[in-house]
C-alpha cells in the first residue's frame, strides 16, 4: 500500500512534468474508484494550468486557480508519467484515468480502485477544509511538529502509541511500518499508553519519526526513474528495516529475538528488550 514517502516520491517525480503545464484533455476509462471520478473532468481540466502539485498526508493535491484535483493511490494506485506522448503504451485494463499535456502523459494505473479522484471547486472554500483532509494531523516536516507537539495531543489519549501514531490525527504519514521503525529507534514499547509518554522521549520519537520517512523517501528517490515511463514494477519501495517483518530474527542492537504482535488488527514488530517502557 503506498505510505507517506511512495506519495512524496510520486510528487516530485510528475511536478517537473505537470507544474505550470496547461492541461489538454482527460481520458477517464472507468469512474469506478473508491468514488465516482467526476463525469465531466476533461472539461474541468482541458485548458487549465496546474500551479503546483501538493502533497498532504498520502494526498496528492493538484491545484489550479479554479479549483484543487484531490487524488489518492488507495490499496494498489500509482501515477506514471511519460515525458513525450509518443512513447505511451497502449492503456491496460487498470490504466483508468490519463491526463495529457501538451508533452507528456500522467496515467492513474489502479487494479483494486481503492484510490480516489475527486474535484474540489474554488468555490466552495480551501481544499484543506474538504472532508477528507479536514481531521488530518500535522505533517511530520512541519516545523512545528516536534516531541512537545506529540506531547501535548497525547495528553487525554490512553490508547498505546503505536494506534495513536496510525491514526493520523495527531500526525500523518507514520503508517504501520514507520511506526513500527520509528518505535524501535527512539527506544519506546509499541504497547506504552500513548498519555504516559514524557515530553523527553517524545523528542526522540519526533526525530525518529523523520528519520525513518526522511530515509524512506531517499530510498524512494533513488528509484525514481521507476516512475518515469516504466512500466511492469509498482514503483513501491521499503528502506532496510530493522523490526518490521523480522519476527524470530535477532534485534540488531540487542541481539534478542523480534517480537511479532497484532495491535488493532495491525501486526507490530519490536524488541522486548530494547523497548521495555
Ligand atoms: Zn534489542
Amino acid at each position: 500500500m503506498p505510505e507517506l514517502p511512495e506519495v512524496e516520491v510520486t510528487r516530485r517525480a510528475l511536478a517537473p512534468y505537470v507544474e505550470q503545464k496547461t492541461v489538454e484533455s482527460v481520458i477517464v476509462r472507468d469512474r469506478r474508484l473508491r468514488w465516482p471520478v467526476p463525469p465531466r473532468l476533461s472539461a474541468l481540466l482541458a485548458g487549465r494550468t496546474v500551479e503546483r502539485l501538493r502533497r498532504r498526508g498520502k494526498y496528492l493535491l493538484w491545484e489550479f486557480v479554479h479549483g484543487t484535483l484531490i487524488s489518492h493511490l488507495g490499496m494498489s494506485g500509482a501515477w506514471r508519467v511519460w515525458p513525450r506522448r509518443r512513447a505511451v503504451p497502449p492503456p491496460g485494463t487498470h490504466d483508468h484515468v490519463d491526463i495529457l499535456f501538451i508533452a507528456a502523459c500522467v496515467r492513474l494505473t489502479d487494479p483494486r480502485r481503492f484510490g480516489a479522484l475527486l474535484w474540489h471547486d474554488a468555490r466552495k472554500g480551501d481544499v484543506t477544509q474538504h472532508p477528507l483532509l479536514a481531521g488530518l494531523g500535522i505533517e511530520p516536516f512541519d516545523a512545528r511538529f516536534g516531541g512537545a507537539w506529540l506531547y501535548r495531543h497525547t495528553r487525554t489519549r490512553g490508547a498505546s502509541i503505536k494506534q495513536v501514531l496510525l491514526g493520523g490525527d495527531v500526525v500523518v504519514g507514520v503508517g504501520n511500518i514507520y511506526a513500527s521503525e520509528s518505535l524501535f529507534r527512539a527506544r519506546i514499547s509499541p504497547k506504552r499508553s500513548a498519555r504516559r509518554i514524557g515530553l523527553v522521549r517524545y523528542e526522540a520519537l519526533a526525530t525518529a519519526v523523520r528519520e525513518v520517512l526522511t530515509e524512506a523517501i531517499a530510498v524512494g528517490g533513488s528509484t525514481l526513474r521507476d516512475f518515469v515511463g516504466a512500466d511492469g514494477a509498482d514503483g513501491y519501495f521499503m528502506l532496510d528495516a530493522r523490526v518490521y517483518d523480522r519476527a524470530g530474527e535477532p534485534c540488531r542492537v540487542c541481539a534478542t529475538p523480534i517480537v511479532r504482535v497484532v495491535q488493532g488488527q495491525r501486526a507490530t514488530f519490536y524488541c522486548r528488550v530494547c523497548q521495555k517502557r
